[in-house]
């Protein structure tokens, strides 16, 4: 009998704990000072010398919500796409039900919920998406796509117009 893959489907672990250093960038940013901690070569700010724990920032709870106070100026459904494209397991929380959303109604999806262990990760694709759209905008960034919609300028792997939320197109 073939699995049944769902968006929560843990498919791969995660590609970040947390532990790594020089700090990858998770957006983190100093207590003390209030500048980026990523590229600290141990547990102290480059800047200031505070020293940071990052257990701080990990989720107390299993599933955290990704929310738009994480995910910033990108829309709750681009950073879905966004992650089911990396094969993180998620589970869209909207204001249908999950039997709607599957049922091919369309969704209000506001927030996700992810697993805590893919905590750092989605802080770091987040980031890299966000640097992807500042030089997709400030440039042609390769592969970058003009929305048929808006015409705001995309980084290539994004399924979805940041701005406007409006799907790629395809060839037609
Ligand atoms: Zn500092
Ligand atoms: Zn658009």
């Amino acid at each position: 009998m073939a699995a049944i893959i769902r968006p929560w489907t843990r498919l791969r672990g995660p590609r970040f704990t947390g532990r790594e250093r020089p700090l990858p960038d998770f957006g983190l940013s100093c207590r003390a000072c209030g500048r980026p901690l990523a590229g600290a070569p141990g547990d102290a700010c480059l800047h200031c010398g505070t020293a940071f724990d990052v257990e701080e920032w990990r989720p107390e709870r299993e599933w955290f919500v990704l929310d738009a106070a994480l995910a910033g100026p990108l829309p709750i459904p681009g950073v879905q796409a966004l992650i089911a494209g990396e094969l993180v397991p998620h589970f869209p929380v909207g204001e249908l039900s999950l039997a709607e959303i599957y049922g091919g109604r369309s969704s209000t999806i506001n927030a996700l919920r992810v697993p805590r262990e893919f905590y750092f990760e989605i802080r770091w694709l987040l980031q890299r998406a966000l640097a992807d759209l500042r030089a997709a905008r400030a440039a042609r960034g390769r592969g970058a796509w003009r929305c048929a919609a808006c015409a705001e300028r995309n980084p290539g792997h994004f399924e979805v117009c940041w701005n406007c939320e409006r799907p790629r197109a395809t060839e037609e």
